[in-house]
């Protein structure tokens, strides 16, 4: 089996437990070694983040500090800087070439939101797509459904054969834990203790991360 080189991108603000036990249990399901984490300076099909690039890669430092299973990558860190992941997997397959199998990780919501994502049918011809389930998903439009149906595979060893081209929805159960809600608890003075890791709680709480700025 070849090694899988597994990408998990985000904005992470704040980075949670959902992200870190989601990717913990693809590693096991899936036999993944290690997981890039992939923070992102802003999406650019989504509203700004609420915290600077370098809280929330230190909140990331905290989380994966001591856990062999995750690395950061720099590649979308850089300031005012509108990063496409089809760029950005371009960027990695120049460096690791094509026959190495590269998995990119999202959550359910963002797949059903794929067909905004900039050349989004060619992630394909670039990695295969893991897929972590989440609540309130949005339905998603027709020939995304059916692009979605016509790439899944239900084998985790095709992941390791193939270099890119296959979904693979994982069976791991739902995490109901999101950035939005933790920012809400720490806005309403309420803690979040519990969804993500002390340390970053007691980082929030000295920072008055998001106290300042509005939910959402
Ligand atoms: P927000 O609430 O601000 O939208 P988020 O909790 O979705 O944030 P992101 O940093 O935007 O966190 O997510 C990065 C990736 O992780 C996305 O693909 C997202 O779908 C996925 N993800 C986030 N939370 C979970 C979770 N609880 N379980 C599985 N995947 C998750």
């Amino acid at each position: 089996m070849k090694e899988i080189y597994a990408i998990f991108g985000g904005n992470f603000d704040p980075i949670h437990y959902g992200h870190i036990i989601s990717a913990e249990k693809l590693s096991r399901e899936i036999s993944i070694k290690k997981i890039i984490l992939l923070p992102n300076y802003g999406p650019p099909h989504r509203s700004k983040t609420k915290t600077s690039i370098i809280d929330r890669l230190k909140m990331i430092k905290f989380a994966i500090k001591d856990n062999k299973l995750f690395t950061i990558s720099y590649l979308e860190t850089k300031k005012n800087t509108t990063f496409y992941t089809i760029e950005t997997l371009k960027k990695i397959r120049k460096k690791i070439g094509y026959l190495q199998p590269l998995c990119f990780i999202i959550g359910e919501d963002n797949l059903n939101n794929l067909n905004i994502w900039k050349d989004w049918k060619k992630i394909l011809s670039l990695s295969h797509l893991l897929i972590c389930p989440r609540i309130h998903i949005k339905k998603s439009n027709p020939k995304l459904k059916k692009w979605i149906s016509d790439h899944t595979t239900k084998n985790s060893n095709l992941l390791h054969k193939k270099p890119f081209g296959f979904i693979f929805f994982s069976k791991m159960s739902m995490l109901n834990i999101s950035s939005t809600a933790i920012r809400k608890s720490y806005y309403e003075g309420k803690s979040a203790c519990g969804l993500l890791p002390s340390k970053i709680d007691k980082y929030i709480l000295s920072k008055n991360l998001y106290k300042i700025y509005n939910q959402n």
